[in-house]
């Protein structure tokens, strides 16, 4: 479904936006695009970056068809529909996390925030669930190692066993009723909560908004467009699944850069 040329280009173009999200696990703003035929410099706007291995990487576990259609059309449209939302606001040129975090109280008329807070809200949580996610055995799946390791059993009592970590986040995307998210968060004293947004808010929308806060280390989609083609209504078989595709290393680095 890809046109290996636009992706091609779509590779080069988006690769500086790629590293920063490696570097930080956050989207930030492109380096303004060049200027128009008519000379006019155009405004810095969110792009969408390409998904750092193949659609079928994650086989079986989260399949090919499903990650081209979720990655090529819907952050796709969240990132065309968030330039469009944003274009003219004051939040226009920023990063897509300092957009979130100033939208609870940016100056905007309700539908521009509705629309903001969709979209914005889709293309930064898509953006780090791609990066949370990896071939099992080339960083996907087993367990956290570490000071994440260690975190998780203070917190949760353990990583897996009942009850413990694994049960409580798969429960939270098993009861967020509908379309939404679940979160791992580091909180401004260091402990761990696990949290579930609605639709796409996120928790660096803030408490007025999102109903949470804090600094996202983990994320999983539980909107049915994540896992409705190969698992139709069983998103519990999805969640379990989705375990051995979860890029811990990286969300141990998310970790010992939020608790730093
Ligand atoms: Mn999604």
């Amino acid at each position: 479904m890809n046109d290996p040329i636009s992706r091609r280009d779509a590779l080069a173009t988006f690769a500086a936006g790629a590293a920063a999200v490696a570097l930080t696990g956050r989207t930030s703003a492109q380096p303004p695009a060049p200027a128009t035929p008519g000379g006019q410099p155009a405004a810095s706007t969110l792009t969408l970056p390409p998904l750092p291995y193949d659609p079928g990487a994650l086989e079986p576990n989260v399949d090919a068809l499903t990650m081209t259609i979720h990655h090529d059309r819907h952050h796709k449209a969240y990132v065309d529909n968030a330039n469009a939302a944003l274009a003219g606001t004051a939040l226009a040129g920023k990063s897509a996390d300092d957009i979130l975090a100033a939208l609870a109280t940016a100056e905007l008329p309700d539908n521009k925030r509705n629309a903001i807070r969709n979209n914005v809200g889709g293309h930064a949580n898509h953006s780090l669930f791609w990066s949370l996610m990896a071939p099992p055995g080339k960083g996907g799946g087993g367990a956290p190692a570490g000071p994440l390791a260690d975190a998780l059993k203070a917190n949760f009592e353990s990583f897996d066993a009942k009850e413990g970590f694994k049960d409580r986040f798969a429960a939270a995307g098993m009861q967020r009723f509908g379309s939404g998210w679940a979160w791992l968060l580091v909180m401004p004293d260091k402990s761990l909560k696990i949290r579930s947004t609605a639709n796409q808010d996120s928790p660096l929308m803030g408490e007025k908004l999102a109903g949470c806060s804090g600094v996202p280390i983990l994320c999983l989609d539980v909107w049915e467009h994540a896992y409705y083609l190969k698992h139709q209504n069983k998103r519990a078989d999805y969640i379990s699944a989705w375990w051995n595709v979860v890029n811990w290393p990286r969300v141990g680095e998310l970790f010992a850069a939020a608790t730093r």
